[in-house]
């Protein structure tokens, strides 16, 4: 079975680390980079189902990060993963502006951001061989 694609992109090395450990052994090839740029490169070079991304970063920012996605190809799915919260004004802007979900640090449960991530890599209509 083909592999769900994850490029994390977060400044906080011990949560890359974590969702590092957490999606590898179920299955998932998952990158992790603490910059932007970075992060771009890596998208430019092969495809990627699903992003994890940080909002407040070093250098390009979340925001500036899902702006480039989008143009680089629109089917990737951005979850924006992020403790900053000024009560849903920014959640509801990257929402509307083409992000797939927000998901609020700490996280309650790697397992319902794995939920998340099936859901959205099954989202734009990749077929799901049932077995
Ligand atoms: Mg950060």
């Amino acid at each position: 079975m083909r592999k769900t694609k994850i490029l994390s992109i977060d400044d906080e090395a011990s949560f890359t680390d974590l969702l590092k450990q957490y999606f590898e052994p179920r299955n998932y090839e998952i990158e992790v980079t603490s910059d932007g740029d970075k992060a771009l490169e890596l998208l430019r070079r092969a495809k990627y189902e699903v992003v994890l991304l940080d909002l407040k970063m070093a250098g390009l920012n979340g925001d500036e990060v899902m702006r480039e996605i989008k143009q680089l190809d629109s089917d990737i799915k951005v979850i924006f993963i992020t403790a900053y919260s000024d009560s849903g004004k920014t959640k509801k802007r990257l929402l509307e502006e083409g992000a797939y979900a927000f998901v609020e640090k700490p996280l309650t449960s790697l397992k319902h951001l794995e939920d998340m991530v099936k859901e959205a890599a099954g989202a734009d209509g990749q077929e799901e061989i049932p077995c």
